[in-house]
């Protein structure tokens, strides 16, 4: 089976994947991995990427898919898309890479959850200075409040994690996924990612998906 996440940051979707993975023997499909071993190894796709990259441009929807094709040839099944496709042309892409390999996107799980819920889980996020541990406000506490439980660096909240860029990426995110929610409206499960524990967001996809 193979399916796509689809969900904000914040939503609970590498947790998610990390599950699959480890409990159903899915493979994580990561384009960021795959440009990494690209340009790694030299490959051709991986030195145009880099091309790309080194002028500060965007990498091109051709390299892209061309990684991702050439993955999929040698690993075909059970996998998670995640960050890939972002876009309605790379979904089309990918379903017509899929079906070359008689494989199809069997399921694309939607992790709803409220804007209230992210705000409060983003914006509680706290990096230590000295050794950049990460901590959140309500869910990963510090011993003592406002200082690192390793080397008793400060913790600050990052420039990236303050309340009007949480709201600039969610709403970058909703723009992006809107397109995609529309192109999988066959497949798509909603799934409510409010007020549950990781633990439970699992339980309640193992359902869905019929495990
Ligand atoms: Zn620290």
């Amino acid at each position: 089976m193979n399916i796509i996440l689809l969900g904000a940051p914040g939503s609970g979707k590498g947790t998610l994947s990390e599950f699959l993975c480890e409990k159903k023997a899915f493979t994580q499909l990561s384009t960021g991995d795959l440009f990494r071993d690209n340009i790694l190894n030299k490959t051709e796709l991986g030195l145009k990427a880099k091309e790309f990259i080194n002028k500060g441009k965007l990498v091109p929807d051709s390299i892209t898919n061309s990684m991702v094709e050439k993955y999929l040839k040698g690993k075909k099944k059970d996998l998670i898309f995640d960050g890939f496709p972002r876009t309605d042309d790379q979904a089309l892409a990918l379903d017509k890479m899929l079906e070359k390999l008689d494989e199809k996107i069997d399921k694309v799980i939607y992790l709803d959850i409220d804007e209230s819920t992210l705000m409060g889980r983003l914006t509680g996020r706290m990096i230590c200075q000295i050794c950049k541990r990460s901590y959140h406000r309500i869910t990963r506490k510090p011993l003592k409040e406002g200082i690192c439980d390793f080397d008793s660096g400060t913790l600050i909240v990052r420039p990236d994690d303050k309340e009007d860029k949480i709201k600039i990426r969610l709403e970058a995110y909703h723009n992006q996924t809107a397109p995609l929610i529309k192109f999988y409206k066959d497949k798509i499960i909603k799934i409510n990612a409010d007020n549950c524990s990781p633990e439970e967001l699992y339980i309640r996809v193992e359902k869905v998906l019929g495990f």
